[in-house]
């Protein structure tokens, strides 16, 4: 595959830097329209904040309250296109917004009324006021004393990183070629200073190589404005990088199948409380922070806000020593001149075009990534001059499409492909035994994590190919030798890569680890 990059006759269509929800969504918007496509991720896809979100596909319930209607249809049609494409990886969850004041019930009734209106066609169920007792029948867990009611209304939930996996392989059915592990090192010009490729290196073998290309699309999120200065080091900065970091919890704090949501905490943003995985995901913050890095970790304070504002709503209130697994992500948002927070940056996306023909992707969100890579493959076509094609994306099923009835077991995330894992264990019946008893994990996942989805580290593995990392960091502490024992092999590692594995992993697994 390496080979193949070097040896590419003539130059790309487009290169793409970046593999997280922006990046694939361009790849494979491109490809499927028959552009000679090139991806490079200098970790593995997903290692930035698209593992890292609440997982939603949403409108935003709460850009309805900034007047901003058209962002939030948008989205809600996306969500819609979504779940019709991924129906595997996608699916309905109910929310409801607990009501402790006389004005909350009408307020929010209303809004959520709108925001199920808005989405049309695309709707995900129908919202409606709660009785107390209704309530509490979904949130068993709520605080009782001065409960009045709730609201409810209904959005997407998915598994973010294992999404990114299968759109990566929609790119590949497409006709895209994507690396892991390549980062681009330099952005190179041709005579008259318009941007004609890049150098990049393969983190594995250490050799530099060089690509060219007609366009090159700078999809690195957070990391934006670091690509743009090795094109032209004076830039001015284009984002504002804001850290959001989300707690987990055993199931025990909010049994059942519907999602807690908060519509105003103290920092003005939105927390939910989410049924993911058979865990609860608790979140999350915004705060600005100075310099973007690939791990962040969570601060103190974002701790505190979250264990207290989820206290204020859960009547057994979750203390340090019931955290999980605690992570943290950068929302790559837009800088506008005279915002007062982050949380007031517009949460749509920007395509910007520097002079040396740079085009640069930022801002959007998840659940947007299709709609911004039909925006950002319109454009990069017409810089380059390459023959208009029209995108096809709308309907273009994502890799593990089932074809017949959804799976409803451990390995239904896989969709199709759960057929192969099953393949797997039926030949060799102890790939079916489980890697830890508090998490539904079989040892063929991680066989077949490195053999047919480019997994190239424990940590991919436990981070990205399951959730294993940021359901329960400590469980997957424990998993992690024999996930070295299972794909050391299959990655041909000999005794001091495998070392050297176990203690990169164990580094990094107590980030997500509370003292
Ligand atoms: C806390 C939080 C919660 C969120 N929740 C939601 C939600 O529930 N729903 C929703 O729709 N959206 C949500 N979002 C927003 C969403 O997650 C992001 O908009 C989206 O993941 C951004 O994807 P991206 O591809 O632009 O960036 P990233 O995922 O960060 O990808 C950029 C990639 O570029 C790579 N890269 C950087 N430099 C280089 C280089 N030189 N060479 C090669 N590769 C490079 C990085 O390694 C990285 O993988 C949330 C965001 C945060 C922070």
């Amino acid at each position: 595959m390496r080979g193949r990059v070097v040896e590419h006759r003539g130059p790309w269509d487009m290169i793409i830097v970046g593999g997280g929800a922006t990046g694939v969504g361009i790849a494979i918007d491109a490809a499927s329209r028959g552009y000679d496509v090139l991806l490079l991720e200098q970790s593995d896809f997903g290692k930035g904040t698209s593992s890292r979100s609440t997982k939603l596909a949403h409108g935003g319930v709460r850009y309805l309250e900034k007047g901003d209607i058209a962002l939030v249809m948008e989205a809600l049609k996306e969500r819609g296109l979504l779940l019709q494409n991924a129906p595997h990886l996608v699916r309905d969850l109910a929310f409801v917004v607990p009501n402790y004041e006389w004005w909350e019930a009408p307020f929010y009734g209303l809004g959520l009324k709108l925001y199920q209106v808005l989405a049309g066609r695309y709707g995900f169920g129908k919202s409606h006021l709660l009785s107390r007792e209704e309530t509490l029948e979904r949130l068993p867990t709520l605080k009782i004393e001065g409960l009045r009611g709730g609201a409810i209304y209904f959005d997407g939930q998915f598994d973010d990183a294992r999404l990114l996996i299968h759109m990566v392989f929609t790119a590949f059915e497409q006709g895209a070629t994507l690396l892991n592990y390549a980062p681009v090192t330099g952005i190179t010009k041709d005579s008259q200073g318009f941007v004609d490729g890049i150098l990049a290196r393969d983190a594995e073998s250490s050799e530099v190589f060089r690509a060219n290309a007609r366009v090159v699309i700078n999809a690195t999120g957070a990391f934006s404005d670091l690509l743009r200065e090795l094109a032209e080091p004076e830039v001015k900065p284009l984002i504002a990088p804001s850290q959001g970091i989300h707690l987990v919890f055993s199931s025990e704090f909010l049994p059942g199948d519907s999602a807690i949501m908060v519509p105003h905490t103290s920092d003005g943003r939105v927390l939910f409380a989410i049924p993911w995985h058979n865990h609860v995901l608790v979140g999350t913050t915004d705060t600005p922070i100075a310099k973007a890095s690939l791990e962040p970790v969570a601060i103190e304070q974002e701790i505190d806000f979250i264990l207290s504002t989820a206290s204020q709503y859960l009547a057994k209130p979750p203390t340090r020593a019931d955290v999980l697994s605690v992570f943290a992500g950068i929302r790559p948002l837009v800088r506008a001149e005279g915002a007062v927070s982050t949380a007031a940056l517009s949460r749509d996306h920007v395509i910007h075009i520097d002079g040396s023909g740079l085009i640069t992707i930022c801002g959007g969100k998840w659940t947007t990534y299709r709609h911004m890579a039909e925006d950002c493959v319109d454009q990069a076509a017409t810089l380059a001059q390459l023959p208009e094609r029209p995108c096809s994306t709308h309907h273009l099923r994502i890799h593990g499409y089932p074809e017949s009835t959804k799976r409803a077991d451990s390995l239904a995330v896989y969709g199709s492909d759960g057929a192969r894992i099953q393949e797997l264990m039926a030949k060799d019946p102890s790939l079916g035994e489980k890697l830890h008893p508090m998490l539904p994990y079989l040892k063929a996942e991680a066989i077949w994590a490195a053999r047919e989805e480019m997994a190239r580290t424990i940590e991919d593995v436990l981070g990205r190919r399951t959730r294993a990392l940021f359901l329960n960091a400590k469980a997957a502490l424990e998993m992690a030798p024999a996930i070295a024992e299972l794909i050391g092999p299959e990655l041909e590692w000999d005794d001091a890569a495998k070392q050297k594995q176990l203690a990169d992993f164990r580094a990094l697994a107590a980030n997500y680890i509370l003292k």
